[in-house]
């Protein structure tokens, strides 16, 4: 069988670049799921979990948001900012989700809704994920 190659990328660095099995991605519109041979794909992605299955085990990768593209048995995540869960600080994020709640309970009118919630969803995503590194 043809092998997949997944290749995870920030604006800063080369997340991670490995053979693997099978990705499963948070899509904008749902998770997906991609194998070797798959058709040539584009979606944009949601704040989530990745996670791929190499070697016989299964990982997890914190994603913000970017695109996915697959095409030749290669996934490209072009992600604003991604994480291996076991490098994900967890009492830096929880400083954030306090922050982010502080900020959305305080209901001060300058503050940008969308953008703590957002803040919010990458820091509890971010804890779910460690636990599972
Ligand atoms: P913070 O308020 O703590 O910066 P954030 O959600 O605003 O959190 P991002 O903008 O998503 O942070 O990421 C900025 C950079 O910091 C990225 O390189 C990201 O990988 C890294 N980063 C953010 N939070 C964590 C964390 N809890 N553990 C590891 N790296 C993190």
């Amino acid at each position: 069988m043809a092998s997949l190659q997944l290749e995870i990328v920030t604006p800063d660095h080369l997340v991670l670049s490995k053979e693997v099995d099978y990705v499963g991605a948070p899509g904008v519109e749902g998770e997906f799921g991609i194998m070797a041979s798959h058709i040539p794909f584009l979606s944009a992605l949601a704040i989530g979990g990745l996670h791929y299955k190499a070697e016989g085990k299964t990982r997890f990768v914190f994603i913000s948001g970017g695109f996915a593209e697959v095409s030749d048995n290669k996934v490209t995540i072009l992600a604003e900012s991604a994480e291996e869960a076991e490098c994900i600080d967890t009492a830096r994020a929880d400083e954030a989700r306090k922050r982010a709640e502080a900020r959305l309970t305080a209901k001060n009118e300058n503050t940008n809704n969308l953008r703590a919630e957002a803040a919010l969803t990458r820091a509890v995503t971010r804890l779910n994920l460690a636990n599972r590194g």
